[in-house]
């Protein structure tokens, strides 16, 4: 078996192509951007091959994953290590590995409690989320978001479950704005006062859509006037059930409920 880049997939000796998938995605990986690779060589940033040596006690001869954020993974020979410096040569390459053959994007409000917030986004990652939209609505009580703690949170998840790219962190943005961009192939707004239509019934009645969008509301819902306007950009009312959840086990809720609908076998 042939993979993307040319290189066998056979690398611990004799499994399958499914096996290997098996093996490699539960390792938890190292994560290096796209410019640490050179050639045939990856070097780890310095924060990363400070915690790969001092916590992970990596030494020259180990044999790591690394992915670089963009869908890049990589499987290397560690041959120079020293207190901050960690690098060596790439034995195979293979892209997209964890990733979802789907499209998710999960627009929600920006929380009045940033830990909560936080908490939705490692779980995005591990669920599979290609998007995270935060939404200034008009019960948004906060419009500010941590960006550059998001970030942490979302590449540590990401080496702990096994995918290879990190969810694109959109800029909060309104609401109104969010509903107007590149319509999906299913948009779907959770509300908690809807009728009998489940976002699961949803998403069989509609099995070939690739873009899924959901929106999840804040801390006090959205208007009648928000769930009006999305219905008018085409999205669908939906419940997860009969028991109000908080926003972030809502969006939780809701990436499972597309993960579990949709194949999402690693490639
Ligand atoms: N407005 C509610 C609580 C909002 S819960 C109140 O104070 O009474 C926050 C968000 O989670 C909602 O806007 C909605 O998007 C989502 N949500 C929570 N429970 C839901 C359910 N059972 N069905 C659909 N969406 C739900």
């Amino acid at each position: 078996m042939r993979l993307a880049f040319g290189l066998d997939a056979r690398v611990f000796s004799g499994l399958t192509l499914a096996e290997t998938n098996a093996v490699t995605n539960l390792i938890t990986a190292h994560y290096a951007p796209p410019s640490f690779v050179e050639g045939d060589r990856l070097r780890l940033p310095e924060e990363e091959a400070r915690h790969a040596v001092r916590v992970l006690r990596r030494r020259a001869g180990d044999e790591v994953v690394v992915v670089d954020g963009e869908g890049g993974w990589y499987r290397v020979r560690l041959d120079r290590v020293n207190k901050k410096h960690a690098s060596g040569v790439i034995l195979e390459r293979r892209i997209n590995v964890g990733e979802p053959d789907y499209d998710l994007t999960v627009g929600i409000a920006v929380l009045k409690n940033p830990n909560r917030f936080e908490t939705f986004l490692e779980k995005a990652v591990e669920l599979g989320v290609t998007t995270v939209a935060p939404l200034l609505t008009a019960r948004t009580e906060k419009t500010v978001v941590r960006a550059s703690r998001a970030q942490r949170i979302m590449v540590a998840a990401m080496k702990q479950c096994g995918r290879s790219r990190l969810p694109r962190f959109a800029p909060p943005e309104t609401f109104a704005n969010h509903l107007d961009s590149d319509p999906p192939d299913l948009g779907v707004i959770c509300h908690e006062k809807t009728g009998p239509v489940s976002l699961l019934s949803a998403l069989r009645a509609c099995p070939s859509a690739r873009r899924v969008r959901v929106l999840v509301g804040p801390e006090g819902g959205f208007t009648d006037d928000e769930v009006e306007a999305a219905g008018r950009a085409g999205y669908r009312a939906v419940s997860l059930g009969p028991r109000r959840l908080r926003a972030e086990t809502a969006g939780v809720a809701a990436a499972a409920a597309v993960l579990l609908a949709r194949s999402d076998e690693a490639r």
